[in-house]
């Protein structure tokens, strides 16, 4: 089996890891009632996307 000739160092690892914050998840308000959605998704609060009503807020 293939093994590490060396230990990664602090640097180096640190190097890798500086990507793998995770972000904050995008939000924006819904035209329709206002309420904050996710961008791209069908508002939670109302069913609207796009400008129409996908199912009823009952549901
Ligand atoms: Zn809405």
């Amino acid at each position: 089996m293939a093994v590490p000739k060396r230990k990664t160092t602090p640097s180096k690892r640190g190097m890798r890891r500086s990507h793998d914050a995770l972000k904050a998840e995008a939000f924006q308000e819904c035209p329709n009632c206002g309420e904050l959605k996710r961008p791209h998704h069908m508002c939670t609060a109302c069913g609207h996307y796009n400008g129409r009503e996908i199912i009823s807020p009952a549901d």
